[in-house]
């Protein structure tokens, strides 16, 4: 603080005389200032100082960082878009900072100007980076759980909230080109504010000023689509914003609604938005969200913790990171599935804990699973041999056992069987892989045979044809006894030689070794 601004200041902090604000530099020696040397000294006054100067220096900048809709004492924090506000606040914020500094820095004395109603159009609301994320999630609390709508229903969209929603759009949405800045702006990094580069020319302020126009458009159809979608509300903050920038790259044109809620994951429905040059979008997509929250994933650390493709990984996450591997895992297993053929759906991207593939439907109508749709005894069989196909291929060409095979999770489609739902599928050489692969092979049987497919074999014979095994055990214990043997085999060859076998071998011969 320079003595020239403490002393231009200094009288409208205290009550003196009107002529004495206009003209401080007239003041009588005789009359004595207001301002006393503790009052200049103070912090709060020093404040008061800084900020009319920079009110001066940036009146809309800093308009912004005030927040135009956190106003006040009954700030809602359970309000899921409330806290999704918060969050844009808080970047608006370290956004506006860096802007202040890097417009002081730049500009200096010149007389170089920028819009600063540019710039705030403009918001760096999402940051790809992973590492440094608050956690938003309380995993006492989850915000997935189904009777989360009714509880707090519809808040944020009517009364008191709808005002909030209104501000939402207009400030909030106004700003998500942002997210595309990164596109056109690789020196301008955007994001958390940590380690913020902000190199802007003008030429990038022109870009960014005529994309916003465009992408006014686009916002004003996602307010209007999300009116009408029940997804918002199923998710978390974090997650909204993930789905928003989906949107609003023009990777998804919509989303369109809840297909299923379950324990695990919610799987939305979504338009597909623009194919680029390296990426096609299908018309339709699914979105299956893994849910942030711990509570139901605690029972499957059987799967992945060891499965070896993770192993290494798996010590070391937090439990963000290991439901992050969830969806990895699902992407890589429908990678598999779609290059050998089978018919599943078609990973689009992943992105976090968000899976979008190509939605098993029509019209937003999903598919049926196979235990709601009344097939013909004819199309039963026909259904039958393709899943027996389907579990062969699987083991032999993409190295998997699907691990939660059975008719929940099999669609009928154009004709035939689609799998799906393979985020906890295995290799066989997991060290449960086998009994997994053998309870598959239980709930498919049963369920053909019970659909009277009379060639159905039953779950010891399923379990050899698919496995390519020679198990002999005419009975589920003995079997059972056998299939252990194997695992067991496979566990001590790891302990002793720190490697899994490749495969398990068939008819008794010695293992085969992959060296
Ligand atoms: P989970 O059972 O772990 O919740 P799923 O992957 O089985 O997750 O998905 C739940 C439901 O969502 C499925 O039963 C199916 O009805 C629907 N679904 C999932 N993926 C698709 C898809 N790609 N196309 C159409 N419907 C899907
Ligand atoms: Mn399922």
């Amino acid at each position: 603080m320079d003595s020239v601004g403490v002393a231009a200041a200094a009288p409208d902090a205290g009550p003196g005389p009107a002529w004495q604000s206009k003209c401080p530099w007239g003041a009588p020696s005789t009359t004595s200032i207001s301002c006393s040397l503790a009052d200049v000294m103070s912090e709060q006054l020093a404040k008061e100082l800084q900020l009319e100067e920079e009110n001066a220096a940036f009146p809309d900048v800093v308009a912004a960082a005030e927040g135009p809709f956190i106003t006040g004492e009954d700030i809602d924090t359970s309000s899921d878009l409330m806290l999704a506000q918060m969050l844009q606040m808080e970047f608006d914020r370290e956004y506006d900072a860096q802007l202040r500094r890097e417009e002081k820095k730049i500009n200096g004395d010149s007389k170089v100007s920028i819009s600063f109603e540019n710039y705030r159009k403009v918001h760096p609301y999402d940051s790809d980076s992973s590492e440094d994320e608050v956690d938003w999630q309380d995993t006492r609390h989850d915000p997935y759980r189904a009777d989360k709508p009714t509880t707090t229903p519809r808040r944020g969209f009517i009364g008191k909230g709808k005002d909030i929603t209104t501000k939402h759009d207009e400030v909030v949405c106004g700003r998500k080109n942002t997210a595309r800045m990164e596109n056109f702006a690789p020196e301008f990094q955007v994001g958390d504010g940590i380690g913020m580069d902000l190199k802007l020319s003008n030429q990038v302020f022109n870009a960014l000023k005529q994309h916003a126009y465009s992408e006014e458009r686009r916002s004003a159809r996602l307010h209007e689509k999300k009116e009408h979608s029940t997804a918002e509300k199923a998710v978390d903050p974090k997650t909204r914003l993930l789905l928003y920038k989906m949107v609003n790259s023009g990777m998804l044109e919509t989303i369109t609604g809840c297909i299923s809620t379950g324990k695990e994951s919610v799987v939305f429905h979504a338009y597909g938005g623009n194919t680029t040059e390296d990426k096609v979008i299908p018309p339709e997509c699914a979105i299956k969200v893994f849910k942030t929250t711990l509570n139901e994933f605690k029972n499957r650390d059987k799967y992945i913790k060891d499965d070896y493709r993770f192993k290494d990984r798996f010590s070391k996450l937090n439990p963000r990171k290991i439901i992050r591997m969830w969806a990895e895992k699902e992407m890589h297993n429908l990678t598999r599935m779609q290059n050998a053929g089978i018919p599943c759906p078609q990973v689009v991207i992943l992105k976090k804990h968000v899976l979008v593939m190509s939605f098993i439907g029509q019209d937003q109508v999903p598919a049926p699973k196979l235990k709601d749709v009344t097939l013909s005894s004819e199309d039963m069989k026909k259904a039958y041999y393709q899943i027996l196909n389907m579990m062969q291929q699987l083991y032999r060409e993409c190295n998997l056992v699907h691990a939660d095979l059975s008719e929940y999770n099999m669609l009928w489609h154009d004709g035939k069987v689609w799998l799906i739902d393979v985020s906890q599928s295995v290799e066989p050489t997991h060290p449960h892989g086998l009994e997994f692969l053998f309870r598959d092979c239980r709930n498919v049987s049963q369920f053909f045979q019970k659909g009277g497919v009379a060639e159905a074999l039953n779950e010891r014979e399923l379990f050899n044809a698919v496995s390519g095994l020679n198990i002999t055990a005419d009975n589920e214990v003995d079997f059972q006894a056998e299939i252990e043997a194997l695992e067991k085999m496979n566990e001590d060859h790891v302990q002793n030689h720190g490697k899994k076998l490749s495969t398990f071998s068939s008819d008794g011969d010695p293992p085969i070794y992959d060296e």
